[in-house]
C-alpha cells in the first residue's frame, strides 16, 4: 500500500538513517539516538528515533504509532518537538524527530534540583508557548505531564501526542485507563476532554516543575487523589513563588472549567509578570 502512493516528504528511507546509542524505553519500543541524512544536500543531523515492530504491538499501540506521527507532521514551533517522518517500508519502523539533549523534563528536574525559581518561571513560559500553539490548531494533547515534554537546548519542548485528538472536545472510552493526577475533574468523572483539561493538567506539571520533578499529590493513591480533587482538594505551590503566578495557577485548576483561562491568556500573563518575551 505505502509503495503505490506518492512520496511524501515525511517519508525516510532506512539507508538515511544511522543509529548510534539507546536514549530510553517506550510504550512502542527503544528510543535511540541517531543521525538522519537528508536525500537533498546529504547534510546530516542528531535525532531521536521511535523504534517498533509491527508484530510485537497491540492494534491500539500501531494505531497510536501511527497517530503520533500523522498528528506531529503538522506542527512546526520551537517548543513542540519536531517531527522529521517516518521510515515504514520494512521493519523496525522509524518514527525519527529532533533530539533533545537533556531528555524527558520530569527526569532532567530530578537531576537537577538546584534549578532557580526564575529558571523554572521560565519553563513554565516555554511549556505554555507550545501548548498555546497546539490549542491554536486547534488540538487537545490529552496527556500534559513533565513525563510527556522533553529538555534541550535550554528549551521545554511538549512531546508525546499518541492520544493527541483534532477539536475542541473529546469523549474518550470511560473504561480506559488514564493518568489521574494529572486529570480534571470532568475527566475523572466522565472521561469529556478539551482544550480546558489540558490547561488543567498543565497547572499540575507546573506544580511538577516547582517540585522537582517529584509525583503529584505525593503520598496518596490514585482513587485518595480522585475523591480529593472532586471534592475540591488542591496541591500547594511554593510559598515564595510569585503571588501573581501562583493565582494563575490556581485559576487553570478551577472546578469550573469556564473559570480556567485559555493558554493564550496564560502566557500573556506569564509573560506580564516575569518579563520575558515571546522569541520570535
Ligand atoms: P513513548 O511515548 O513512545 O512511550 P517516550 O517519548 O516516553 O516514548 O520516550 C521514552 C524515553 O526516550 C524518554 O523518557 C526519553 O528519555 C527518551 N526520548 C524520547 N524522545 C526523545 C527525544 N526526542 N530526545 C531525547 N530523548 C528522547
Amino acid at each position: 500500500l505505502l509503495k503505490s502512493l506518492p512520496r511524501q516528504t515525511w517519508e525516510l528511507d532506512h539507508e538515511n538513517i544511522e543509529i548510534v546509542r539507546k536514549l530510553g524505553e517506550g510504550a512502542f519500543g527503544e528510543v535511540m539516538m541517531g543521525k538522519l541524512k537528508f536525500r537533498k544536500g546529504g547534510k546530516t543531523v542528531n535525532v531521536a528515533i521511535k523504534q517498533a515492530k509491527l508484530s510485537n504491538l497491540t492494534k491500539d499501540q500501531i494505531k497510536e504509532f501511527m497517530g503520533e506521527a500523522r498528528v506531529m507532521r503538522q506542527f512546526n514551533h520551537p517548543h513542540v518537538v519536531r517531527f522529521y517522518g517516518v521510515a515504514a517500508t520494512t521493519e523496525p519502523l522509524y518514527m525519527v524527530m529532533e533530539l533533545a539533549s537533556n531528555g524527558a523534563l520530569d527526569s532532567y528536574l530530578k537531576k537537577n534540583p538546584d534549578l532557580s525559581l526564575d529558571k523554572k518561571n521560565e519553563m513554565i513560559l516555554q511549556a505554555a508557548w507550545g501548548l498555546e500553539y497546539l490549542h491554536g490548531k486547534p488540538v487537545i494533547h490529552r496527556d500534559i505531564a513533565a513525563r510527556n515534554c522533553l529538555y534541550g537546548d535550554n528549551r521545554v519542548k511538549i512531546s508525546d501526542f499518541g492520544l493527541t485528538r483534532h477539536g475542541v472536545s473529546y469523549q474518550a472510552d470511560p473504561n480506559k485507563k488514564a493518568p489521574i493526577r494529572w486529570l480534571a475533574t470532568e475527566v475523572i468523572r466522565q472521561r469529556i476532554f478539551s482544550l480546558k483539561t489540558d490547561v488543567w493538567a498543565y497547572a499540575v506539571m507546573s506544580w511538577e516543575i516547582y517540585n522537582n520533578g517529584v509525583e503529584p499529590y505525593p503520598g496518596m493513591m490514585v482513587a485518595e487523589v480522585a475523591q480529593r480533587v472532586i471534592g475540591g482538594y488542591r496541591m500547594d505551590l511554593p510559598v515564595d513563588l510569585h503571588p501573581e503566578i501562583k493565582n494563575l495557577i490556581g485559576k487553570c485548576w478551577a472546578e469550573n472549567e469556564h473559570e480556567r483561562p485559555s493558554m493564550a491568556d496564560v502566557s500573556s500573563e506569564l509573560q506580564r509578570i516575569t518579563l520575558i518575551q515571546r522569541p520570535d
